[in-house]
């Protein structure tokens, strides 16, 4: 199975050299060459065993399907649901698929384990040593960290902004105590974090110095991981039956996931709904066929505060017909302009794509906090609480919904007291977090000073 670039401009790649590299060399992203028939998971089948046949359907020849089992064994041994992404029922037809039950309590460590696992798997035959950075708004560097602490084939970097994350997501990131997990505390926001890790890949001699690597949301791995809950949730709710997936949104990986899963053969057919907060690119885009450029704006759902959903160019690539020249001319545009048309084809396609977008607005989403502790007791992290919010604002249809429960409300405290007035604690098994110390760095938001931590971290001498 080959990799391709949605903008065309670079070689074609396995899948192993997918997921190291991340971004394609002429930043594309890469996806398969075609979506491969997977047959659909059975009712009662083990998540490891679902995951192992997509993950190996989507590796191909580079890794078999053994290692990939053993690697998914050790991936989700350590959740604390043994069916790994459980769904709850909340209503007639209506289920949250809980994703959560990772070790940093959001729906993120479902792909970062994984990946952890093939990178140390694939490095050690190697006899490689990597530097993977990432840019985080909170979740993913906990979880990163969580996946890749000890690990001896891997020096993980995370850059956060300084007092920007919750303190119990700073907590996830900090507190590992293993010594190849290095945390840089920026004072600045997300979007200067993220342009530094892009300027460092841009820095071609620093970059092969460090031998850097990359595992955000557009590595590869975590869309063909993700795909494998959206399989387990169609097979528990029986095989026949139509669902819709509403899935909170920020870069769209997750959505995508479910799209995937859908051309794979592995769903009845793909109905999914982007919940997006009020940074609500996406929502314009699927009703008007628009791209254009916003500041990011801050709400209660900080993971899903993303202007620009990187993912969204690989839908654009498939619903363009596979033409990476369709691709390249409209992220042109949208770079140069900061607005960009789709083609009339490629939106007429989008529209039939299966998925659509509707956005709740920060009140609205506080407010559906409340309503959905009222009627089932639960409490819910203010993503879900999106989707939740879209499920009961979406009119009557005979599919099943479920919504997808992207984070454990007890990762979001002051947002849910604030909502709801509840004390929420730390589930038992991070009992221990607060009493680790934190170990980071404060490091100037300024690129040279964040190369020469690292180059300091790895005993380098500076350039
Ligand atoms: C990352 C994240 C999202 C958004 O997921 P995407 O794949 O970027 O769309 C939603 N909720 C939570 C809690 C997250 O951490």
């Amino acid at each position: 199975m080959l990799y391709y670039s949605t903008r065309g401009l670079a070689e074609p790649v396995d899948f192993i050299q997918a997921c190291l590299s991340g971004l394609a060399t002429d930043g594309g992203l890469y996806v398969p060459e075609a979506w491969p028939s997977i047959t659909p998971a059975r009712p009662g089948e083990g998540y490891v065993s679902v995951a192992t046949r997509i993950l190996s359907a989507f590796a191909g020849d580079s890794i078999s399907s053994d290692i990939i089992e053993d690697l998914c064994t050790k991936a989700y041994g350590n959740f604390a649901h043994q069916s790994v992404a459980p769904l709850v029922q909340t209503g007639p037809d209506q289920f949250i698929m809980e994703l959560h039950h990772g070790p940093t309590l959001a729906f993120k460590d479902i792909a970062m384990q994984i990946i952890a696992q093939l990178y140390e798997h694939v490095l050690s035959e190697r006899g490689q040593r990597l530097s993977v950075i990432c840019a985080t708004s909170g979740d993913t560097g906990g979880a990163a960290a969580a996946a890749f602490a000890g690990k001896k084939t891997v020096d993980l970097f995370i850059l956060h902004p300084h007092l920007r994350v919750s303190p119990v997501q700073r907590l996830f990131m900090t507190t590992t105590g293993a010594d190849n997990i290095h945390n840089f505390s920026l004072d600045s926001d997300f979007d200067t974090c993220q342009a530094i890790v892009k300027a460092m890949f841009a820095d071609k001699p620093f970059a092969e110095s460090i031998a850097l690597s990359g595992v955000n949301s557009i590595n590869w791995a975590r869309i063909a991981a993700q795909s494998v809950y959206f399989a387990t949730a169609q097979a528990a709710l029986g095989p026949e039956r139509p669902i819709r997936f509403i899935v909170p949104s920020g870069n769209m990986g997750d959505a995508l996931a479910g799209y995937v899963a859908g051309k794979c053969g592995l769903l009845v057919d793909f109905d999914g709904v982007c919940a997006v907060n009020e940074n609500k690119t996406l929502e314009t885009v699927f009703n008007t066929g628009e791209m254009s450029k916003r500041n990011a704006v801050e709400t209660p759902s900080p993971a899903m505060d993303i202007s620009v959903p990187s993912n969204f160019e690989r839908l654009l690539f498939e619903v363009s017909g596979r033409d990476p020249e369709i691709v390249r001319s409209v992220y042109n545009q949208y770079l140069q302009s900061g607005h960009a048309a789709l083609p009339e084809a490629a939106f007429a396609a989008l529209k039939k794509s299966g998925l659509s977008s509707f956005a709740v607005s920060n009140s609205n989403t506080c407010q559906e906090m409340r309503d959905h502790l009222a009627e089932t007791g639960a409490l819910i992290c203010p993503h879900t609480a999106v989707g939740t919010k879209i499920n009961r604002q979406a009119g009557g249809d005979d599919r099943t919904r479920v919504v997808l429960s992207t984070a454990h409300a007890a990762k979001f405290p002051e947002t849910v007291e604030e909502a709801t007035s509840e004390i929420i604690g730390l589930p038992g098994r991070c009992q221990t977090l607060r009493d680790r110390g934190e170990v980071f760095d404060q490091v100037s938001p300024e690129y040279s000073a964040v190369k020469a931590a690292i180059q300091a971290k790895l005993g380098l001498a500076s350039a």
